[in-house]
């Protein structure tokens, strides 16, 4: 079992006050493979004291700076690439060939597209030719407290630190205690690339006693938080007392519309979207809304592609799915399967239980329900598992009124050949992604959500503006 129980904080590996540790729980073999330190007020202290200090200095850094150290983090990165994707297949159980081309290659993918866009950043710039003595400056919020998830560790992370080393910020990161060797990974390519010591730090534990005590610090100007809408709506309370600038990557329950002139790979697609990750993913189509002309050859589709999806072993190699991130998570999953069997939805593939020959380990099958309607649970709640609720409709209208009917609004996808209908209906989705035809969105496009999916927006350009203030100056001459 690996010994992780130390903290980088100040620009050193440190052992911490809190003498309080969490066994990390490898999901495909129930098995402790590592130990960490959950941080408590006097850890979190120490590391926010540094950030703070940092800042006096880093907040005034050259772009050249920065962008060399940005520049070395990435080659290391590079470097320790299968070090990264090994961490997350052992802490969250992604298997080997996801972990490394997806869950560690979105991670590098940021980085590099944080570099291009600092690059071309101006800090400084006019406000217009109508006013030359104008000038905005784009200056760095403060001392930041960065929160990931474990579903997409090295993706989240990436999004928040390179963007806060970018602006000029200074940082604790609190990564998943599910789901932290990755990120301590990340840590130690920081240390080797000699970032100035205080702007990076890292702080493990819980949500409770260290994410609380890293939100209502009072020296702390900023909180990037990716999880759960219940810790997103704890966080911004925290926040709202000392007004702590806060954007907020939550949850999702995405509708895909298949139209009946839809391409004829778009139902496979769609629950391959669905299941992928293990079904883990915020912005997921876990909603496919089927129009009645083509709804009961989809079903039947579904029914054949999802009895053939394959789950298994993380550390073998291929395209399969491996489990879930934890027992929790895993009875959840359950208890939603359940549920939908009791509300009354079909059940066409999958259903309660683990796959056959895979009794050890937090596996779930992947399951379909059809004739599901929107007001049922399995249609409301985010699942975080790999189950997809099938929905009839009628007419485009209806669709649209059914994928909008959410608390959620991160990411709708549609699935027609008709490039009118495609604009009408991308213009009324409530979400801040819409994705048509399987055409993905792109690396450093917006991401976030409306409604109760988030406030902000990570990646590219829109990414680091997150991490900056803006300041108007009049009579800069
Ligand atoms: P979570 O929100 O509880 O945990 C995510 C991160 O937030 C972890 O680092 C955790 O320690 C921290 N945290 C938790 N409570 C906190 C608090 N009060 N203050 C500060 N930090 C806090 O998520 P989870 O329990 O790991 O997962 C539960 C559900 O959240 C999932 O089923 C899923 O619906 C959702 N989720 C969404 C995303 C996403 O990408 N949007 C990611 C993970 C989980």
């Amino acid at each position: 079992m690996l010994d992780k129980k130390n903290f980088y904080i100040n620009g050193q590996w440190v052992e911490p006050n809190s003498k309080e540790e969490i066994k990390v729980i490898n999901p495909a073999t129930e098995e402790n493979c590592a130990v960490i330190s959950l941080g408590n007020k006097s850890d979190v202290d120490l590391a926010v004291t540094a950030a703070k200090q940092a800042f006096e200095i880093w907040a005034f850094s050259s772009k050249k700076e920065r962008l060399e150290l940005i520049e070395k983090l990435y080659a290391n990165y590079k470097k320790r690439w299968s070090d990264i994707a090994e961490a997350i297949t052992i802490e969250m159980g992604a298997p080997k060939d996801f972990a490394s081309k997806l869950q560690a290659g979105t991670g590098a993918s940021h980085i590099k597209s944080f570099i291009k866009y600092l690059k071309d950043f101006e800090f400084e710039k006019p406000l217009g030719e109508h006013a030359p003595d104008q000038r905005l400056l784009y200056e760095p919020k403060g001392v930041c407290t960065l929160i990931t998830p474990w579903n997409w560790p090295m993706n989240q992370v990436c999004l928040k630190v390179i963007p806060a080393l970018a602006s000029g910020c200074t940082m604790i990161l609190k990564p998943s205690e599910l789901a932290p060797l990755s990120s301590m990974i990340l840590a130690e390519i920081i240390d080797e690339v000699k970032f100035p010591k205080g702007v990076f730090n890292l702080v493990n534990g819980d949500g409770e006693v260290t994410g609380n005590a890293l939100t209502s610090h009072p020296d702390v100007n900023m909180i990037s938080f990716t999880g759960s809408t219940r810790a997103g709506a704890l966080i911004s309370q925290n926040a709202a007392k000392d007004f702590k600038r806060v954007s907020l990557e939550l949850g999702g329950k995405g509708a895909n519309i298949i139209f009946k002139d839809a391409d004829p790979e778009a139902i496979e697609r769609g629950a391959l979207r669905c299941f992928r990750n293990s079904g883990q993913s915020c912005n997921a189509p876990t909603r496919m809304l089927v129009e009645k002309s083509i709804y009961a050859e989809a079903v039947e589709r579904l029914e054949k592609y999802t009895k053939n999806f394959e789950v298994g072993d993380p550390n073998k190699e291929g395209d399969h799915i491996g489990p879930v991130i934890s027992e929790t998570q895993y009875n959840k999953i359950q208890t939603l399967i359940k549920k939908g069997i009791d509300e009354g939805a079909k059940l066409v593939a999958g259903g309660p239980g683990k796959p056959e020959g895979l009794e050890k380990g937090y596996f779930v099958k992947p399951t379909v329900f059809a004739d599901v309607n929107n007001q049922m649970d399995v249609a409301r709640t985010e699942i975080f598992g790999p189950v997809l609720s099938v929905i009839p409709f009628e007419t485009e209208e209806e669709a649209i009124k059914i994928a909008n009917d959410t608390p959620y609004g991160l990411t709708n996808y549609i699935q027609t050949q008709d490039p009118e209908k495609v604009k009408r209906v991308a213009r009324k989705l409530r979400s801040g992604m819409v994705d048509v035809n399987g055409a993905g969105i792109a690396v450093d496009a917006p991401f976030g959500g409306f409604k109760h999916s988030g406030i902000g927006r990570e990646a590219g350009e829109h990414g680091l503006e997150e991490f900056l203030e803006v300041k108007s100056v009049g009579g800069w001459n």
